[in-house]
């Protein structure tokens, strides 16, 4: 039995993808020098190779093939002892979509491009150095690779299984395009036109694909070992009900690791998330001890499990122990915050709902050959979420994701706001939901096409929360599109525009025409203003953008009061302008949210762009105790490529109707009792010690 990765938060990948003779000869791996590397890097949890993207083994295989430089040798076999003695989690590490052995002794079990080609890694842009063939999961590869399976785990018991390059890449083999003519009637589609038109279908073979095998791997992994604890690379980024069947969840970063952490942690339903960067390490090109720190500091912050990969082996199987001693001193920090990891809840006033079904509904590109590349899909929700994240995360006020079908009225009860990011399908059980909350006191915000599309991608023509919007649609404008900066907005009097510069800001995209249909109920924050021409060939104003022209008096951010609540509609795609720099969303989107609602916690920093921070309420062990862990991080070390100043810490401002406090202590770097006042609005002002990299507290309850 094991359940070691509830516990492990060290994890690290030595990512050996190795050819075989003589580019890599392994004539120095050595078992004692991994234990010397394993313990300089203070690690609590290795994934090891079982087989690799070459499809090389590293342990006497009667399935596959064993790497040929081991010659006699069981690197498994060496390495679990060390691994059992310092109690290190054991997770094996097995490849599925990559195998360059397999695709040439096994020609016919080659994932196919639609002309004919054998597909392999950086198909179809050739954007990969390396390119390893790629074998189809639905040829007798799937045995193979099972069978395979089986023989690790009974064999050398892992505690726990990492399947990298998961899922169903886009093949036209026979036996793949025999498949999708039974399910769904027809070829399968081959242009791009047929591609883009018959997507869903597309995305549902392969998605249910992915599913199946999941299925499959657990039911034959587990009838050997049940407490075999089952992952797949990019976790967060399969369908709920693939993500729901996942014993952990592993990721890597998609928008950096503070808010891809957020991202992780609010996708895995509380199973245990790693989080793993790539990008933090960079062998013989090594980046600032800080850095390192700073990401072990902000995926732990998000409560996820640290993980670290790099290509620390050299070709002869030696170590580089220059990366063990920049691991080493990141984890042994991160090994004194431990103790208030996990159990715990993040607290949040904000919620920003997630959807995995809008991005899938409006394509106009081809669906990525490559199921990892599929993972990584991005569309208008993805981009209005990621900024949504972005905004909150300025506005110092708590946030947090939560998937579309967990978010219930009793769940979004538990926000003070929600906010909806171009969310193109709402279910019509969320409309009612959402309805009730805001009649009884909630606050959303909505923005871009929300609502104008229904379960199967088609347009609807009007807002599915017209009512709770006040707003019908008139028309989608897209007259200024080709401008960078479609439409400007003329501000009205209103507290949204506290500290916004005295202008007209722009924006870029889509511009919602609509109508008030509640006005006495209704209050202007601002009106589109057209820019004065339409860039072409023969028009254009100076350098940049055109400049703005006539007011349209079209609503382009609207509140409106419903029952107890209100809802604020962009008339655009708010969200995602900070991802292309509009910086004034930043300011307004604070003074929104602070005009709406009085947080429950605010963090007062003037170093808005770099502090950051979570705060976790601790799933209690005793009855009537309460607990809060505080994480404080500045961002410093990214933003400037290592440098880490002592920063003030600002502020944390608690609102005692919402939390009420006994002690509060910092608890990391070193244990100490923190001096705090209460206003006369009961509210706690709690001192904050400046920071470098990351400071964490722990707040009693009274
Ligand atoms: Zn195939």
């Amino acid at each position: 039995m094991s359940d070691k990765y509830k516990y492990t938060y060290r994890g690290y990948l030595c990512d050996h993808h190795s050819p075989d003779p003589p580019v890599v000869n392994f004539d120095k791996l050595n078992a004692e020098e991994c234990e010397r590397f394993l313990k300089e890097a203070n690690i609590d949890h290795v994934m090891v190779y079982t087989k690799d993207h070459w499809g090389n083994s590293y342990y006497d295989t009667k399935v596959g093939k064993k790497h040929p430089a081991l010659g006699e040798r069981d690197w498994i076999a060496e390495i679990k002892p060390v691994l059992e003695k310092l109690n290190i989690e054991f997770t094996a590490y097995y490849c599925f979509e990559y195998d360059n052995y397999i695709t040439k002794a096994h020609p016919e079990w080659s994932c196919m491009t639609k002309d004919g080609q054998k597909l392999v890694c950086g198909m179809p842009d050739n954007s990969s150095n390396a390119k390893w063939g790629m074998p189809c999961m639905s040829s007798d590869y799937r045995k193979y690779a099972l069978e395979q399976l089986k023989e690790v785990v009974r064999n050398y018991h892992p505690d726990s299984l990492f399947i990298d390059i998961f899922g169903k890449s886009l093949c036209y083999c026979d036996t793949c395009k025999k498949r999708y003519r039974e399910r769904f009637g027809m070829e399968m589609p081959e242009t791009e036109e047929d591609m883009i038109r018959y997507n869903k279908d597309l995305a549902t073979f392969l998605d249910d694909d992915s599913e199946e095998l999941l299925d499959e791997v657990k039911a034959e992994l587990k009838a050997i070992d049940p407490s075999l604890a089952i992952t797949v690379n990019f976790s967060s980024h399969y369908r709920k009900s693939t993500r729901d069947k996942l014993d952990y969840m592993y990721t890597e970063p998609w928008a950096g690791n503070w808010l891809s952490g957020a991202y992780t942690r609010d996708t895995s339903g509380g199973r245990h998330p790693q989080l793993g960067p790539g990008n933090v390490s960079q062998i013989f090109n090594y980046q600032p001890d800080s850095i390192y720190e700073l990401a072990a500091a902000e995926i732990a912050a998000q409560d996820c499990h640290v993980f670290m990969y790099s290509e620390s082996m050299r070709r002869d199987g030696s170590l580089e122990f220059e990366e063990a001693q920049k691991i080493g001193k990141t984890y042994r920090e991160i090994e004194k915050i431990e103790p208030y990891l996990g159990n715990r809840k993040v607290h949040a006033d904000v919620c920003i709902l997630q959807s995995d079904l809008s991005d899938t509904l409006k394509v106009t590109k081809s669906i990525p050959i490559r199921s990892v590349s599929r993972t990584k899909i991005s569309g208008k929700h993805r981009e209005a979420l990621l900024g949504a994240m972005k905004l909150c995360d300025y506005s110092k006020i708590s946030w947090c994701l939560v998937p579309e079908l967990d978010l219930d009225l009793n769940k979004m009860k538990e926000f003070k706001a929600v906010i909806i990011p171009s969310v193109a399908y709402i279910s019509e059980d969320m409309a009612k939901d959402l309805e009730r909350y805001v009649y009884e006191g909630g606050v959303v915000l909505i923005s871009g096409e929300s609502g104008l599309s229904d379960a199967d991608g088609k347009e609807r023509e009007e807002f599915l929360l017209k009512d709770l919007m006040g707003l019908s649609l008139e028309r989608k404008n897209d007259d200024y599109i080709q401008n960078p900066w479609s439409a400007y907005i003329q501000p009205k009097t209103s507290p949204v525009w506290k500290h916004s510069s005295e202008t007209t800001p722009p924006i870029n995209g889509t511009v919602l025409n609509c109508q008030l249909t509640d006005p006495s109920n209704m209050v202007l924050y601002g009106t589109f203003i057209n820019p004065a021409v339409g860039l072409s060939d023969t028009t254009w104003v100076n350098w940049g953008s055109p400049l703005p022209g006539e007011d349209t008096g079209y609503p382009a951010i609207t509140e409106h009061v419903v029952g107890d609540g209100k809802v604020i509609s962009f008339c655009f795609d708010f969200f995602a302008l900070i991802n292309e720099n509009f910086i004034w969303t930043k300011k307004v989107l604070t003074d929104l949210l602070l005009y709406l609602f009085k947080p429950s916690v605010f963090l007062a920093t003037e170093y808005v762009n770099m502090a950051e921070y979570a705060l976790y309420e601790k799933t209690a062990e005793n009855e009537g105790q309460q607990e809060w862990i505080f994480h404080e991080l500045s961002a410093c070390a990214r933003l400037t490529g290592g440098d880490t100043p002592l920063i003030p810490g600002g502020e944390l401002q608690i609102d005692g109707a919402d939390i009420s406090l006994e002690k509060v202590f910092q608890v990391f770097p070193e244990k100490k009792e923190i001096a705090f006042t209460v206003d006369e609005e009961n509210k706690y002002h709690i001192p904050l010690n400046p920071l470098r990299i990351h400071r964490v507290y722990q707040l009693i309850g009274k």
